[in-house]
């Protein structure tokens, strides 16, 4: 079995050799006696930027820290059951949720929760690590449910091109609103305008100043912004926002690897603004997930959501593409293919 381990705690930037590749020698394609678990054959893995946030110590317990050196990295995958201890679930079916970076993995009855058959085949399997898994949930329930949009109103998010926010974007753009995004290359900012419809976007690595760009793209203000980024990104929109304007929160991904946050220096105008700023977790939101795949679903199928996918090929390509989350490598949602069938 091969496997993706994490090799020690990461401080600071993540780099490849955070990560380790691994044969075991032996592999017993069983689930252990008694098991009410899954054996999988795992198809498709997802990188996320959140996984860098369990890949660090720290004192403070927390269920959200799980990944310990020397065991594989855990996240979101396409797999296929290859054996099952859980009546929901049979040999043959297709699933995405919870998994291991590694060739075949037992999914216990404590993660089971977390997975999700897969009943329609006829979009690409891959999808289930973004459009239709875990970022496509985020991006609906975060921009439907925390945003409360309006036909109209004016829509800045950040990250704009990846996982997430390609598909707020595009959102955005079926409620009739005005949507302008960032993103770091040039080409990032062609996709946002070329493809996902999006009216403007700019390339933040290029603008000197955050304030003075959005002040550009949104003469009258922001009604609403995805908060994907943090830090300078933050305090350039909070100036920048109209009355009872709403931000969610959805990451933070400038913050992830400093050591110590960076401060918020313009949160006061929200009082005089009477702005709404709400974080979420996806996790809070899977009961929307049927809805959810009934809205994307034929979307998808007539043309009217489109969705880019950065796919690097085996195991061995996982750490880099972690870690190209963090330079901005992924054009749009970063997969690793582990296998195809
Ligand atoms: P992306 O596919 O957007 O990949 C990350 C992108 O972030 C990079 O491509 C890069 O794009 C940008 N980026 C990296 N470092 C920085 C930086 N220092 N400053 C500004 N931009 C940076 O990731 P996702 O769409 O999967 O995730 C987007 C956000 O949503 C993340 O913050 C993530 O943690 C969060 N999230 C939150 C969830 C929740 O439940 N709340 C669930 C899923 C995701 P560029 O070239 O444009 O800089």
């Amino acid at each position: 079995n091969k496997q993706v381990i994490l090799r020690a705690y990461v401080t600071g930037f993540p780099k490849e050799s955070d990560m380790q590749l691994r044969t075991t020698s032996t592999i017993t394609l069983k689930l252990p006696q008694g098991s009410t678990g899954v054996l999988v054959k795992n198809l498709y893995l997802s990188c996320d930027p959140y996984t860098r946030t369990q890949m660090q110590h720290s004192d403070t317990p927390s269920s959200f820290r799980t990944l310990t050196p020397g065991s594989p990295i855990t996240g979101f995958g396409v797999a296929k059951i290859l054996e099952s201890g859980d009546a929901r679930f049979k040999q043959g079916d297709l699933v995405w949720g919870l998994t291991g970076w590694e060739e075949y993995s037992v999914i216990n009855a404590t993660k089971i929760e977390s997975l999700f058959k897969i009943k329609n085949t006829d979009v690409p399997l891959s999808y289930y690590t973004g459009i239709l898994g875990m970022p496509g949930l985020t991006a609906y329930a975060g921009f439907y449910e925390v945003c409360s949009p309006k036909k109209g109103e004016r829509v800045y998010i950040s990250a704009a091109s990846g996982a997430v926010g390609q598909l707020v974007g595009q959102f955005a753009k079926l409620s009739g609103c005005y949507v302008v995004g960032s993103a770091g290359t040039k080409e990032k900012v062609d996709l946002l305008k070329n493809k996902f419809g999006f009216d403007e976007a700019f390339n933040y690595k290029e603008e000197p100043n955050l304030d003075a760009a959005l002040k550009r793209y949104f003469p009258e203000g922001i009604d609403i912004y995805f908060e994907n980024v943090g830090g300078k990104m933050l305090d350039a929109v909070l100036l920048n926002m109209r009355f009872r304007g709403r931000i969610a929160v959805c990451g933070m991904i400038s913050q992830y690897n400093l050591e110590k946050p960076e401060g918020v220096h313009n949160l006061m105008s929200v009082i005089y603004k009477e702005v709404r700023i709400q974080g979420f977790g996806v996790l809070n939101y899977y009961h929307l997930y049927e809805k959810f795949l009934e809205t994307v679903l034929p979307a998808i199928k007539e043309g009217k959501i489109t969705y880019v996918e950065d796919v690097v090929e085996g195991l061995e390509s996982a750490p880099s593409a972690l870690v190209g989350l963090f330079t901005g490598r992924n054009i749009g949602k970063q997969v690793v293919v582990v296998s195809q069938e």
